[in-house]
């Protein structure tokens, strides 16, 4: 049974503009903060390093343990600033250890309200991977997604991003422990709970180009987090320019929500298809910087039933991937309220399976995970927001799904 840990209260109604967070922002958003605060120019790098290692490091979550940063400069940066994350609204656990956040952002002058997104850790044998969101709903509309009903309600900033793998390494104790003043050791990777950071969650990441490039650069810091791009993996519809110009500005690991082998029947399953049809986005991922063998794409086929899961599928696909250093990724759909689609069966995944494997392509059947908790593909929507979301259904809601 899944254990809902926390709620908190709905936001107060003050009307006092809340103090703005320093945790998730680059070394330029820290100088300028650091500059605002009075602090002398000469001052402003040896103080943005002492930041960027309490916050990127050590974790840290208030001013006060910030010992080699005098009392007064202290005293002056909580007068302005927080270091605080995204609020969690609710925690859950699943039987499995998946643990998912229901996360409030701040509100921004444009929002009708504070948004909210969430945010999944699954932990695994020999690693751990948290899916993040990039943007508060999606423009794109594929029809066996969830996401998809919702309209956009905006971008999540660099620093928004930044901040849900804070929380998450919070809630699951992943920071190295307070490394005394000075000492920038960094946690070894095998100690790490997160291990592997994908960007399945809301959203079409390469639809927020910059924010999502500027928090992967911070993520992947090696002064900092440090957690390189081979494991940090952005999955796109197909937006074929930007993954382009990702390869060139990011070249993380990329995944390719592929799921149809036909231009006819991705039109309607991924309709940004008609923009950008299958046989450019092969093209891209052809040229997609250093796609070698030890970096492979993943190529994601959500199992519909009798839509696009015959064996003659499965012979199109392998067909269709000839050249392309892929891997691929069957995922069981998961259904919602009101979808017409239906999950394979079983076998007939299996036999799906078998011929990609034969073909040699590894692919693992995505297991679902924490799906007590409502928290595999296509069902991170909390009961309340779905309430919500119902309430609003004349002008579209906000709600989320996320995919894992
Ligand atoms: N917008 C990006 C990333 C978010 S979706 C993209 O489309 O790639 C992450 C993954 O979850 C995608 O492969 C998406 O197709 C998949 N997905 C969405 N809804 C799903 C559902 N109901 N069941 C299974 N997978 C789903
Ligand atoms: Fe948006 Fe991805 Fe869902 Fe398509 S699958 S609607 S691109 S979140």
């Amino acid at each position: 049974m899944a254990v809902a840990l926390e709620t908190t209260s709905p936001p107060s109604a003050g009307t006092a503009a809340p103090k703005p967070s320093l945790a998730g922002l680059s070394r330029e958003g820290m100088r300028v903060a650091f500059r605002e605060a009075g602090v002398p120019e000469k001052q402003l790098r040896m103080r943005v390093n002492q930041l960027w290692r309490w916050l990127y490091i050590s974790g840290a979550s208030s001013f006060d343990e910030m010992t080699d940063i005098s009392k007064e400069l202290r005293t002056e940066l909580s007068s302005r600033f927080t270091l605080k994350r995204p609020e969690v609204v609710a925690e859950q656990v699943s039987i499995d250890g998946t643990r998912k956040w229901l996360l409030r952002l701040e509100k921004h002058e444009r929002d009708l309200k504070a948004p909210e997104i969430e945010c999944v850790y699954i932990p695994e044998e020999e690693r751990g991977t948290l899916c993040i969101s990039s943007q508060v709903g999606c423009t794109l509309n594929c029809s066996f997604c969830h996401t998809g009903t919702q309209r956009l309600v905006r971008n999540l900033t660099a620093q928004e991003i930044v901040g849900q793998v804070m929380l998450a390494r919070d809630r699951i104790g992943d920071w190295p422990g307070a490394a005394a003043p000075g000492d920038d050791r960094l946690l070894p990777s095998t100690e790490r709970k997160i291990t592997n950071v994908v960007l399945m969650g809301m959203g079409e990441p390469l639809y927020n180009f910059d924010n999502v490039r500027d928090a992967v650069e911070l993520i992947a810091d090696g002064e900092g987090i440090s957690l390189s791009k081979r494991r940090i993996t952005l999955s796109t519809s197909g937006v074929v320019p930007e993954i382009i110009r990702w390869g060139e500005e990011s070249g993380t690991m990329l995944a390719i929500s592929l799921h149809a082998v036909r231009d006819e029947l991705r039109d309607v399953l991924v309709p940004i298809n008609k923009k950008y049809p299958l046989a450019e986005l092969l093209e891209a991922c052809r040229t997609y910087p250093n796609a070698s063998n030890a970096k492979r794409i993943t190529f994601e086929y959500v199992m519909l039933k009798g839509v696009n899961d015959s064996l003659q599928d499965a012979r199109a696909l392998v067909k269709m991937l000839a050249g392309i250093h892929a891997k691929i990724n069957l995922i069981p759909f998961n259904p919602w309220p009101g979808t017409e689609y239906e999950c394979s069966d079983w076998e007939t995944i299996e036999r799906f399976a078998d011929v990609v494997n034969k073909a040699g392509y590894a692919s693992p059947v995505r297991t679902p995970r924490g799906r007590d908790i409502l928290a595999a593909c296509g069902q991170l929507k909390s009961a309340s927001e779905k309430k919500r979301a119902s309430a609003q259904a004349s002008d579209g809601g906000d709600a989320e799904q996320q995919g894992l």
